[in-house]
């Protein structure tokens, strides 16, 4: 009876997760600004947003890099669709306004989905506390979170305008914190907290623009996997899969287009410790801590 009920209930949870109830025509003519998209899983958000005919205006530091990825969003969209980019740096918090502005105007004057992705690039490391440790938190904490408040704080007129959307790209780290990347934990951590408290507020003033908050695992960009190789996480990338940073932009721009609260990608890999951090602390960080290596 027991397993006869599992199997039905297992079978009801696949089945959910199969229905693909995405209409790619929800994105098509949409206006997005998408941040840290020069490479990464940004890059390929931009790539995936232009293929389905949206309107994408990308920024980050590099000129050159965003140059190249608007010529590859030209061959993949088509010409009635508008492909531009601004040069910014997330530390300057102050130029958050007129970065938007800049976008903005790229698009014609209307915002449907604000993208928020970039990360400064961090080498990991044990937390001793020590000078340079501490050095680090004002600028991960700047760029990794208050610039995402403040983007998002500029953009909340024109979102409410034209009932649109906040996709926040997010981590495991920022719901069960990680080894060697403390103060990231942190800053990923901060922004559940902003957006997660945002998205009450927004219906309780029956505000029609939607957070959606992305919690990824391990995806195989060329930074995060440099970075775990260069602290020989030769482990960890043994015992996980990272996800391919295509796949998983499209899930990101599904989950936005549904308007879907929180994601999970890749689901297996993270959502069960997730479920169970709180019930079963111990174990929990026991299970996450066996993928890490302690290189003295
Ligand atoms: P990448 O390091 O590949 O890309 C980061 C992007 O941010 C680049 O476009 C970079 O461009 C930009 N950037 C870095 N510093 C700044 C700055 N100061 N101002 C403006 N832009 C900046 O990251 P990923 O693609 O791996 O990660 C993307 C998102 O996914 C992040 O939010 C990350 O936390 C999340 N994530 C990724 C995981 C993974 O395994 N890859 C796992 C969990 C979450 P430039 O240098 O030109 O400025």
């Amino acid at each position: 009876m027991v397993k006869k009920f599992l199997a039905v209930l297992l079978g009801l949870v696949l089945g959910y997760m199969l229905i693909d109830d995405f209409n790619p025509e929800t994105v098509k003519g949409r206006n997005v600004f998408i941040t840290g998209a020069s490479t990464g899983i940004g890059e390929q958000l931009a790539y995936h947003y232009a293929r389905l005919g949206a309107n994408v205006v990308i920024t980050a530091r590099r000129e050159n890099k965003l140059k190249e990825v608007i010529e590859k969003c030209k061959e993949l969209g088509t010409k009635e669709q508008t492909y531009d980019y601004v040069v910014a740096d997330m530390i300057d918090l102050n130029a958050t306004g007129s970065v938007l502005q800049k976008a903005i105007s790229k698009l014609g004057g209307r915002l449907d989905y604000l993208v928020l992705n970039h990360i400064i690039l961090l080498d990991l490391g044990v937390w001793t506390g020590s000078s340079h440790n501490l050095s680090l938190i004002d600028k991960v904490i700047n760029v990794n979170f208050q610039s995402y408040v403040y983007l998002a704080s500029h953009a909340l007129p024109h979102l409410e305008k034209s009932k649109g959307s906040i996709i926040v790209v997010s981590s495991f780290a920022g719901k069960f914190g990680q080894p060697f990347v403390s103060i990231y934990s942190a800053s990923k951590f901060a922004l559940d907290g902003f957006f997660g408290g945002l998205r009450q507020e927004l219906k309780l003033r029956n505000c029609d623009i939607s957070i959606t908050t992305c919690v990824l695992g391990l995806i195989g960009t060329e930074n995060a996997i440099n970075q775990l190789l260069g602290f020989g996480q030769n482990q960890l990338l043994n015992m996980l899969t990272a996800a391919s940073p295509s796949d998983t932009a499209f899930q990101i721009i599904r989950s936005g287009a549904k308007r879907v609260r929180q994601m999970y990608y890749p689901m297996l890999q993270i959502y069960p410790l997730v479920l169970m951090r709180d019930w079963f602390p111990e174990t929990c960080d026991f299970l996450n801590r066996y993928v890490y290596t302690l290189n003295s």
